[in-house]
């Protein structure tokens, strides 16, 4: 992106997505260096430094906020999951202050507004955020619009630049939920969003072994605003799981790549299987979602029916996994009953599909 003031590489042009996951934190080269950082395990550090106390630093972890906040043109602070970043976002607000939202957002969030809005904290407004109109309008009078685009699991997708017009305009923060997409795919920070918040967890980790949470802003007063909540409330990550997200990061172009590549081509033989009625892909990402054409009793048979793809919750890793959502209380009731998300993976796209097909033809009337 022209307009993209990343990390400057050594002729001054601003360094490429996929060269940042590689190199971006890395300690200072040098004779005996390490080439990656350390898991610092301290809680504690000499008295006199910037660091003083592990809830307020760590090494680990500023070598990943340095690495996606380069991905994402800001600056980063890590947490120790993404409901914990999305929980210090939405603290943001005042007392009864109104905040604009998906009715599609990830369940977790959907939760937390419903927790605020019963105790009388915050006002939340679901909305259809297709419904670009709709969304204009709400943030009349909100104090924080928030975004999920696509959207976890209907793959609804936002006007970023649109709504964020029109949010600043009412005095409003914005906040992208940009889990799904990943920085290599969408920089919201870029097109004038405050923050952008990330389950690391996900894409970001890859390999389903770590949970984290990053928020991103250019904003230097929001930074130590967000700064100052996580050294108070202590919702800090793990030194290990900084160091573990980090390290899948260095992959994160080659796994996104080859994970889209591996969507877009299912997408394709989906679209013509009679099992399926419906197949919702935005057209870029590896989350796809499907929706039965036999209902919620096919949809499980399918969940149950494959060997290879992984009957689990969550996504972004190496390997193939499928749920469907509506199994969970917590997810919103305009989600259809049949739908099955698929997280995919990076394994050989044949395989996928050879599995995926056998157990489809399981589930035709
Ligand atoms: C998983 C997820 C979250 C929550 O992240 P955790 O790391 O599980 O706390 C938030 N937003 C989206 C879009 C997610 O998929």
């Amino acid at each position: 992106m022209a307009d993209d003031p990343r990390t400057p590489s050594p002729t001054d042009s601003p360094l490429r997505p996929s060269t940042i996951a590689v190199t971006a934190g890395r300690p200072d080269p040098g004779p005996d260096a390490p080439l990656n950082v350390p898991i610092t395990m301290a809680s504690t550090y000499g008295a006199g430094g910037d660091l003083e106390y592990g809830r307020y630093a760590n090494p680990t972890w500023t070598a990943f906020e340095e690495a996606l906040g380069a991905l994402e043109g800001g600056r980063c602070l890590s947490f120790a999951s993404g409901l914990a970043a999305v929980a210090t976002v939405l603290d943001l607000v005042g007392h009864g202050a109104k905040v604009v939202a998906p009715r599609h957002s990830y369940s977790g969030t959907i939760m937390q507004l419903a927790d605020l809005e019963a105790r009388g904290r915050a006002r939340a407004e679901l909305v259809d955020v297709t419904d670009t109109d709709a969304v204009v309008k709400a943030c009349d009078d909100a104090a924080l619009v928030w975004i999920e685009s696509p959207t976890n699991p209907a793959l609804e997708i936002a006007d970023i630049e649109t709504i964020t017009k029109a949010a600043h305009e009412a005095g409003a923060y914005v906040a992208v939920d940009n889990t799904f997409a990943t920085p290599l795919l969408q920089t919201p920070l870029v097109h004038d969003v405050d923050l952008v918040v990330h389950s690391a967890t996900k894409y970001l980790a890859g390999h389903s072994d770590a949970l984290l949470g990053a928020i991103c802003t250019r904003d230097d007063e929001l930074f130590s605003v967000l700064k100052n909540r996580r050294d108070l409330l202590g919702a800090i990550p793990g030194t290990l799981e900084a160091w573990l997200v980090l390290r899948g990061m260095r992959t994160l172009h080659l796994r996104v790549e080859r994970a889209q590549a591996n969507a877009q081509e299912l997408v394709r033989r989906l679209e013509e299987h009679p099992a399926i009625a419906e197949v919702r892909y935005p057209g870029f990402g590896g989350i796809v979602s499907v929706v039965l054409a036999q209902g919620t009793i096919a949809a499980d048979l399918l969940t149950h029916k494959t060997r290879l793809w992984v009957h689990a919750t969550s996504l972004g890793g190496v390997e193939s996994t499928l749920e469907r959502r509506r199994r969970w209380k917590s997810e919103a009731p305009t989600i259809p009953d049949a739908l099955v998300r698929l997280s995919v993976g990076v394994e050989d796209v044949e395989d996928l599909w050879d599995d995926l097909r056998a157990a489809l033809d399981g589930c035709v009337g």
